[in-house]
């Protein structure tokens, strides 16, 4: 596992991590995330894959010194999201993870359509009548964006970063970006800048009242880095 912080304006501390799955063949090449993620997902792998990641950052977070409520997101896939053992996968993470501070935020990425959407919503529902976060993950580019907004109840809205990077100054417009934001707030959802790598694109979000940053200027670590 490697973990990216994610950076929080208001605090200006890390109040939060994205759990990160990686894979280093025994000649030391790796294999990318959305290769082998893709693949997983393909050939029916993704619930196990996530059952064995839950249960290396459950490892990894036993001794995490962190304040509580600090955030650690994990991503889960539409078929996982549409499993009949989700919410036990899940309680039975938190569960492992119940003596840390730590908050659990699901973000439901886009790759592939989630089906059921009601029988989701009932199951996130759950999740976070049980003290579970939920987030939108990679917005505005996957299969479920705006239709997602109205059948889940949600918390956080991670902006996609191919909209950041359309930011080209201060003062002008981005007008896509600046909707969803806009959109964010509407909704009173907690808006994250994903894949902020300059000044620039800090200050734009900064600027636009976007609270949570994660991009390049800290990238995903491993475990000891994080730490440290
Ligand atoms: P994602 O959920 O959108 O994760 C964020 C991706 O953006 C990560 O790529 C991260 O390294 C990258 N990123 C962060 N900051 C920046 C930046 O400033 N610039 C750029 N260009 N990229 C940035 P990564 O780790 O390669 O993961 C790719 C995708 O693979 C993830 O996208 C996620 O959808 C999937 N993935 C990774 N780990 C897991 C996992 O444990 N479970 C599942 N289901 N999917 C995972
Ligand atoms: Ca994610």
């Amino acid at each position: 596992m490697h973990y990216q912080p994610v950076y929080n304006k208001l605090t200006q501390s890390c109040t939060g991590t994205e759990a990160l799955l990686r894979w280093t063949l025994p000649s030391g090449d790796a294999i990318r995330p959305d290769i082998f993620i893709s693949a997983a997902e393909a050939e029916g792998m993704i619930v196990p894959l996530t059952r064995h990641l839950l249960d290396l950052i459950a490892d990894d977070v036993q001794h995490w010194l962190v304040a509580p409520g600090f955030h650690i997101g994990v991503n889960v896939a539409a078929e996982h999201l549409q499993h009949p053992a989700l919410v036990d996968d899940m309680l039975a993470f938190a569960d492992k993870i119940k003596h840390t501070p730590l908050q659990i935020t699901l973000e439901l990425t886009e790759r592939s359509l989630i089906k059921d959407g009601e029988d989701v919503a009932r199951k996130l529902d759950r999740l976070r009548a049980e003290g579970m976060k939920v987030a939108i993950d990679n917005f505005g580019t996957g299969h479920c964006s705006l239709s997602c907004l109205q059948t889940f109840s949600l918390d956080y809205l991670k902006i996609d970063h191919g909209f950041i990077n359309a930011i080209e100054s201060l003062s002008g417009e981005t007008p896509v970006l600046d909707a969803i934001i806009t959109l964010s707030h509407k909704l009173q959802l907690e808006v994250l800048g994903e894949g902020v790598e300059t000044a620039l694109q800090y200050r734009y979000l900064h600027q636009r009242g976007v609270t949570f940053i994660q991009g390049y200027y800290a990238r995903p670590m491993d475990n000891r880095a994080f730490v440290a």
